[in-house]
C-alpha cells in the first residue's frame, strides 16, 4: 500500500547553521524530503560546500543530494538526486531573495522564505512571483512567535498611546541584521495594532536626548550564542506590559518551517504568513 505523499524540498542556503537545522529535522519527518540543496560557491575562504554530500555536511547518513550553485537546474529536477521539487525553502541571504523567487515563480514551485533582511526588490519580487505560485515570507517561522505577533497586535490596539512600545532582541555574535526581522515584524504587528505607519513611527537605534512621543524602539544585543530572545514592551508612567518569546534550540524555527512548506506546496498562488498556515487569525 502507497504511504503518505512526501513533499520533496529544494533547500537554499543548505549548509548554513538553519540550513543544516532544516536537513536534521526533515531527517526525521516522513511527510518531507529534501531533493536537492544550494549554496553559494565555494570562495577558498570558508570549508567548501559545494558537491559535498548535505546528509554528511549535517552529521548524518549519507543523503544522496549533493551541494550544487545552479538554482535553475535544482528546480527542474537537473540536480541533486535528480527529483523535481514540490517547494523551495530559503535561509540564506537578501542579497539572493528576489532572483530565487523569480526563478521559482519560472518553474512554478512554491516558495517559502526565512531569509531575514529583505529589502524593496524581494518585496516586489514576492507580490510578482505570487500571481504564479504560493509565496510564503516569514522573518520567524516558530510557532511560538507568529503568536506573539498576534499577541503583539491585540496589546497595541488595547492599550493607550501613552504607552511607548520598545522591541528588544537579542542574537548571537554572527546574526547580520539589526534589528532582527522578528523584531521588525513585531514592531509592524504593534504599528497595525495601533493604527499607526510603523515606518513613520519608527526610532533610530542610535538616539539621544528624550524619547519622541508615538515612537517604536528597537534596542538590540548581539553577543555570544544567543539563539533568539525577543521582548516587546508596553511602558506608560507607573506600569509595563511586557510580552516576550526566548527560543533556545534553533530547532523550532527548523520544524516551523517545514511544516509550513508542507503546507504551502498545496496552496493556490497568493501571499502567505505563518498566521495563515497556523490558522491564528481567530485566536485574538
Ligand atoms: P548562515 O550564515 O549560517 O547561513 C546562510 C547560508 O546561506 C550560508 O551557507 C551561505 O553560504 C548561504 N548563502 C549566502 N548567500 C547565498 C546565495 N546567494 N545563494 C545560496 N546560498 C547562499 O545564516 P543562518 O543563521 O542559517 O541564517 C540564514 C538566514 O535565515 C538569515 O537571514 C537569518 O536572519 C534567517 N533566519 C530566519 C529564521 C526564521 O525563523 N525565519 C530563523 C533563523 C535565521
Amino acid at each position: 500500500m502507497a504511504g503518505p505523499v512526501s513533499k520533496k524540498i529544494l533547500l537554499v542556503g543548505a549548509s548554513g547553521r538553519m540550513g543544516l537545522a532544516i536537513t536534521r529535522a526533515a531527517s526525521e519527518s516522513r511527510q518531507l524530503r529534501i531533493v536537492a540543496a544550494i549554496d553559494r560557491p565555494d570562495d577558498g575562504i570558508r570549508p567548501p560546500v559545494q558537491g559535498r554530500d548535505l546528509g554528511t555536511l549535517a552529521g548524518l547518513a549519507t543523503l544522496g543530494v549533493a551541494v550544487g550553485a545552479d538554482l535553475d537546474a535544482a528546480l527542474a529536477g537537473a540536480a541533486g538526486n535528480g527529483e523535481t521539487p514540490d517547494v523551495m525553502i530559503d535561509f540564506s541571504s537578501p542579497t539572493a531573495t528576489a532572483s530565487n523567487l523569480a526563478a521559482c515563480a519560472r518553474a512554478r514551485v512554491a516558495a517559502l522564505v526565512g531569509t531575514t533582511g529583505l529589502g524593496a526588490d524581494a518585496e516586489a519580487a514576492a507580490q510578482s512571483a505570487a500571481a504564479r505560485i504560493p509565496v510564503l515570507i516569514a522573518a520567524n517561522t516558530s510557532v511560538g512567535v507568529t503568536l506573539l505577533a498576534e499577541l503583539v497586535r491585540a496589546a497595541a490596539r488595547a492599550l493607550p498611546t501613552e504607552f511607548d512600545i520598545e522591541i528588544l532582541d537579542a542574537h548571537h555574535r554572527g546574526k547580520v541584521d539589526a534589528p532582527s526581522g522578528t523584531a521588525l515584524a513585531l514592531g509592524r504587528a504593534a504599528a497595525e495594532g495601533r493604527g499607526i505607519d510603523h515606518d513613520a513611527a519608527r526610532l533610530p537605534i542610535d538616539r539621544n536626548g528624550p524619547r519622541r512621543e508615538g515612537g517604536i524602539g528597537y534596542s538590540v544585543v548581539r553577543a555570544g550564542d544567543i539563539v533568539g530572545e525577543h521582548e516587546v514592551v508596553f511602558a506608560a508612567p507607573g506600569e509595563r506590559v511586557v510580552l516576550g518569546h526566548i527560543a533556545t534550540d534553533r530547532t523550532i524555527f527548523a520544524r516551523g518551517a517545514l511544516r509550513a512548506a508542507d503546507w504551502l506546496a498545496i496552496q493556490s498562488p497568493g501571499r502567505y504568513s505563518m498566521v495563515d498556515f497556523l490558522g491564528l487569525k481567530t485566536v485574538v
